[in-house]
This record gives C-alpha cells, sequence and structure tokens, in this order.
C-alpha cells in the first residue's frame, strides 16, 4: 500500500519543477481528484498564509519556511544588517552598500549625500522595496533626480563593478536553508552570472541594458542575441564558466568563495533566531552578489523566489540540476506509505500532531474523506472509519502517532508541553529523541541511501532490498546507523557523483582521510551531522564542531560569528592549499568535523585549506 509522490504547484508554475518531479515518477496533484490533504510538496511562488503552516500534515513539505521577509523585502533587510551591524560592527557587516528606507531615512540620506558630495562623484540607485526583476529602478547622481511614490530604498550605487570585457555581471547564487532550527545550510556549486547586454559606462546612467543585470530587462535589449565579445549570445554564463574566467585572472579565488559564503551565513543570522521552526519546510534562495574591481562581493538583494524560468542554455543546465538536488536534499522516498496508511487508518482531517492537540477534547472529529471512500469503495479491508472515541483511546491515538511521527515529520510548532507526555510515555528514549521530537525528525536514515533510491539511476548498483528499509518519507538524519554504515561501507569504492555520504563524496585525493576514527564519529553523530554535500549542494552552515554546537539549541549568533571570522582570516592568510594527509590523522576531535569549501570546482575539504603549512 504505497502511494506514488505528489506534488502541488501554485499558479501551474514552475514548468521545471513539475518536469523534474514528473520525470522522478511524482504525481501531480489534482483538486478534483484528491482530498485536499493528500500530497507530499507544495510548491509556491509566494508566501504560504499561516494557516497553511499550521495545518500541515507530517507528510507533508511546503518550499518557504515563514517569516523569511526579514532578508527578502529589500527594506526589511536593509534594516536587518542595520541592526546587525549596530550590534556587531560595520568591519563584519559591511557587504552591503549603505542603504536609506524612504520617506522614514529621507533626513538621514540627506545628510548622507550632503557629506558625500563633497568627495569624488556618488552615485546612487533607488528601489521600490518589494518589486523585482528590476521594476522601477533608476540609478542617479543628482539629488533632484529622485523621485518616488511608493516606498523605495535609496543605495549606494557600486559604480567600480568588475567587468568582463567591458560588459557588467552579478552572480546569482542558490542558497538553501534547509532548516532554521538547528540551522543548516546548502550553496549550490552551480549558479548564473547575468550579464549587462551594453558596455558599461557612467556617463549614460539611464541605459538600463548597461548598468542593471536582469534578464527580464536585459532579454529586450537590442544586443540580447548578439555575440558579445567574450560574453557570447545571450545574457548569462554558467557558475562553472565564471570559475574558468577566474582562474584565469590571477585572484584569491577561494578567499573570494569564502567572502560569499560568509554574506550568505551573515545574513541568514540576521533572521535566524526568529524564524519559527518548521521542519517540514524547505528555502530555495537567491542571493544577488555584485563583485567590484577590487574583488570584493557585495550584496545586493535576496530573492525568495528567485525565477526559474529556462530562458537560455545555461538556465537548463543550472536549474534542472538545482531543482533535481533540492529534491535530494529534502530525502523523499520513492513512494509514499506515510501518507497512504493515515488516510486509511486514521481519516481525520486535520494535523496530527500540533499545539492544539495537547489534550484529547482537541482532537478532530474524524469523517470519511473523499478519499478513503474512494478507497473504501475498492479497498473491502479498509478498517471502519469511527467517528467516536473515549478520551483514553484518544490518548492511546495520539502516543501512537507521536511514536510513528517521532522518526517524521512534525508538522511546525510542535507543542512542547504534549512532546514532554510522549517523552515520559516512552520512558527508554534518549534525550537526543526528545530533542528530536521538538525540533525535528531525527529518523535513522542516510541521505545517499534515499538518493539510491529516489534516483535510481545514479546508482544503478543497488537495486537490491536494501534500500527497502528507507520506506517512509522522512527528513533524514545525517548521521549513519551502524545496518547503513555497514551498506556505505560495502558501496565506498563505488565512483560516484553528487551524493551526500561522507565517504563516498569525497573526491578520490582524500581517500587518505577516508579511514573511519569510530570513537569521534559516533561522538559527531549524537550531534547529527548534516551530509556535506547532497548532490551540488555543498553544505555551508554548520561548517564545523563549534557551529555545530552553537546552533544545537539556540543560535548562538556571536559564538558562530567568532567562527567565521577566524576561519576567513585563516583562508586569507594561507599561502596554497596542500593535501595533508598525515596532520589529518593527528587532528584532534573539534577539526575531525569535515566541511567542504563552497565554491571551487573540485570543493577541497575546509581542513585542508586552513592549516597553516
Ligand atoms: P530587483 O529585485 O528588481 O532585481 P536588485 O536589487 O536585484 O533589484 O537590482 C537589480 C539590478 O540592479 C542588479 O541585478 C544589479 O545589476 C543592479 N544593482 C542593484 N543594486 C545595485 C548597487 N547598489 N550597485 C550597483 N548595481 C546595483
Amino acid at each position: 500500500m504505497e502511494a506514488s509522490l505528489v506534488f502541488r504547484l501554485h499558479e501551474r508554475g514552475p514548468e521545471v519543477v513539475r518536469e523534474v518531479l514528473l520525470e522522478r515518477g511524482w504525481e501531480e496533484y489534482d483538486e478534483e481528484e484528491r482530498e485536499e490533504e493528500d500530497w507530499n510538496l507544495y510548491w509556491r511562488g509566494s508566501a504560504f498564509r499561516n494557516s497553511e503552516y499550521l495545518n500541515l500534515m507530517p507528510w507533508q513539505r511546503l518550499n518557504h519556511h515563514p517569516k523569511t521577509v526579514g532578508i527578502t523585502r529589500k527594506d526589511c533587510l536593509a534594516r536587518n544588517l542595520r541592526r546587525m551591524r549596530t550590534t556587531f560592527g560595520s568591519s563584519l557587516y559591511d557587504f552591503s552598500p549603505t542603504a536609506f528606507i524612504l520617506p522614514n531615512d529621507y533626513t538621514r540620506f540627506l545628510s548622507e549625500y550632503n557629506k558625500v558630495t563633497r568627495g569624488p562623484s556618488a552615485y546612487w540607485i533607488c528601489k521600490p522595496v518589494d518589486l523585482s526583476r528590476g521594476r522601477g529602478i533608476f540609478i542617479f547622481e543628482d539629488m533632484r533626480e529622485l523621485v518616488y511614490d511608493c516606498p523605495v530604498i535609496v543605495q549606494r550605487y557600486i559604480s567600480n563593478p568588475l567587468l568582463i570585457s567591458g560588459y557588467k555581471f552579478d552572480l546569482r547564487i542558490y542558497v538553501c536553508v534547509k532548516n532554521f532550527h538547528p540551522l543548516t545550510v546548502y550553496i549550490h556549486q552551480e549558479g548564473l552570472v547575468r550579464f549587462a547586454t551594453e558596455k558599461y559606462n557612467l556617463s549614460s546612467l539611464h541605459n538600463l541594458f548597461a548598468h542593471l543585470t536582469n534578464t527580464s530587462i536585459n532579454k529586450f535589449s537590442p544586443f540580447y542575441k548578439s555575440e558579445k565579445e567574450r560574453v557570447g549570445r545571450g545574457c548569462k554564463w554558467t557558475m562553472s564558466k565564471f570559475r574558468h574566467f577566474l582562474q584565469s585572472q590571477d585572484i584569491n579565488e577561494l578567499l573570494l568563495w569564502q567572502r560569499i559564503n560568509n554574506i550568505v551565513t551573515l545574513t541568514l543570522l540576521t533572521i535566524a533566531p526568529t524564524v519559527p521552526s518548521c521542519p517540514n519546510c524547505v528555502e530555495l534562495l537567491g542571493f544577488d552578489i555584485l563583485i567590484d574591481a577590487e574583488f570584493k562581493p557585495w550584496l545586493l538583494e535576496v530573492n525568495d523566489s528567485p525565477a526559474l524560468t529556462l530562458d537560455c542554455q545555461a538556465d537548463i543546465t543550472v536549474k534542472r540540476g538545482l531543482i533535481g538536488d533540492l529534491i535530494d536534499l529534502m530525502n523523499y522516498t520513492l513512494t509514499d506509505s506515510l501518507r497512504e496508511r493515515a488516510f486509511q487508518r486514521q481519516g481525520y482531517n486535520k494535523p496530527c500532531i500540533h499545539a492544539q492537540h495537547a489534550s484529547p477534547v482537541s482532537i478532530p472529529v474524524l469523517k470519511e474523506t473523499k478519499y478513503q471512500k474512494r478507497r473504501n469503495q475498492s479497498l473491502q479491508t479498509l478498517p471502519k472509519i469511527k467517528t467516536h472515541h473515549h478520551p483514553e483511546q484518544i490518548n492511546q491515538r495520539q502516543h501512537a502517532f507521536a511514536a510513528v511521527y517521532q522518526r517524521h515529520l512534525p508538522p511546525v510548532h510542535l507543542n512542547k508541553k504534549y512532546a514532554s507526555k510522549v517523552v515520559a510515555a516512552n520512558k527508554s528514549d534518549t534525550d537526543d529523541r526528545t530533542l528530536n521530537l521538538i525540533l525535528g525528525p531525527q529518523s535513522r536514515t542516510d541521505v545517499s541511501v534515499v538518493n539510491r533510491q529516489t534516483w535510481p539511476d545514479r546508482a544503478p548498483w543497488l537495486t537490491d532490498n536494501r534500500s527497502l528499509r528507507v520506506s517512509e518519507v522522512t527528513n533524514y538524519d545525517d548521521t549513519e546507523t551502524e545496518a547503513e554504515a555497514h551498506v556505505s561501507f560495502s558501496l565506498a569504492e563505488i565512483p560516484h557523483r553528487g551524493l551526500g555520504f561522507r565517504r563516498e563524496k569525497l573526491p578520490d585525493i582524500y581517500s587518505g582521510i577516508r579511514r573511519v576514527r569510530k570513537e569521534r564519529t559516533a561522538a559527531l553523530n549524537r550531534q547529527h551531522v548534516p551530509p556535506l554535500r547532497v548532490g551540488d549542494f555543498i553544505r555551508t552552515f554548520p561548517f564545523n564542531a563549534a557551529t555545530l554546537k552553537a546552533s544545537q539549541h539556540t543560535l548562538d549568533v556571536k559564538k558562530v560569528i567568532h567562527e567565521l571570522h577566524k576561519l576567513t582570516a585563516q583562508l586569507a592568510s594561507r599561502k596554497k592549499l596542500k593535501r595533508r594527509e598525515e596532520e589529518e590523522e593527528e587532528r584532534d576531535g573539534e577539526e575531525d568535523f569535515d566541511s567542504l569549501l563552497w565554491g571551487p570546482k573540485d570543493p577541497p575539504l575546509l581542513g585542508h585549506c586552513v592549516k597553516p603549512f
């Protein structure tokens, strides 16, 4: 009784999500055909309503976390970064151009304007706070040109961008926040480089084809289709192509990537403590980064629904891979017997574990759903739907649900009081499991196993029953069980690209560090280390044992910032990348936490980059 996975797309889009999921055997939700809760993934280009989070079923996931607007709206981002600058110092939070939210900050802007106009030319860019795709943006030098009829931000215009053959460009970096509690962040290795289509020229500030890099603007340029020096046709490169460009320049590439990495982490830290816990959600964010002529990366904005339209070959390459890896990161299995069983056995029509359900009286009234009616007609063996329960029975049911769903996905705001009751009822459970129940699922599932299931053609060697151990839709536990370690070990020598399991994933040059140091690994496993890589998603947070610890309970922002600082300083001072397998053996427990440096083509281990030679 296993049901296909079902996805739901809001307003029929985006097409690439549909294509990727259908290719993987998912079915598309049809409201005429299916019950309201009969889906696994709901994808929307806009925010979900509160009620949609509150009514989530354990098998359902959403592609947005609640309350991320603090970084995805231009004015909120500016305000939050200003707050962090005040708290943690402007030298750390110096990666976004000075911004003013108008009309509120008008006087402050005026005083800054007067100050800078006394020096060399200064340029400003004005952007409506809640528009995207370059709409309503203009650049100005003279205050008299600043005219607006809606809330805007005015930002210092980065007037010395790094140019490629005279063309301005910015980077679209794809970031997946897998979890805010504990903070778990991945950055995709592929991304897009978006070019302006006319040569950069400060004497033509009104020429948007020279100053803005949005595709939505540049595809209307007369030069969009023409062959442009080095840039080529269209207005996009893949990040891989950009890496080739970097290699042809004398750039400390690692430091550039790490700075971008820092921007992502520092930006997420501004909201991470205030985003409610919702383990059923993922967030795919698009960070827009501009690099200036000094190779300093600047954050321009963060998009909560980065465009997934396929305009050109670079889009197809990058976005299809991105969505595929994102689905892998969510760690679905091929079918969803959890959803199916829940429908068949319980017949509930409300969330099964939820804050409201702490007391028996709030258990939803069971009713026969459309879905069950259909099933009942075809499946004679289904249990009869009950409409009345004694409180003790309800309690037992709650506990039974909880026992099952500790291993699966609890909905948002899982009631702590209820969680503690459940834990008391299962006295043998460890503290870890209590935490799991509150913070999220930690079923003992290895992502590499899940990946081999969800994408068999990536792992044709694993078609036997071993994969059937993972039979539910689970949020993976990033650690290995003994049994999984055994399976993984037997697969360790099979060349494989793109999975999250550490021993198989590391490039061959790291074979020397594959030796299992059991005690240390066990210590880390207790803290649920997320896989360091899933497809082309590289885990960038937590990046060492200290940040893992600092994010396990209440996020210790100060500690995280301290660690980031330390890492960047070490990267900045290193001379060259060299393998040090001998030293690896001697590393202490803290360094035993493997992370990859996001950015370079074959991402090296962070430990290799920062060791003094
Ligand atoms: P939108 O959400 O409308 O795309 P962005 O903030 O991303 O708004 O700005 C659009 C484009 O304008 C960017 O892709 C970039 O090319 C340019 N731009 C935005 N802000 C700046 C800035 N401060 N300095 C230089 N260029 C900028």
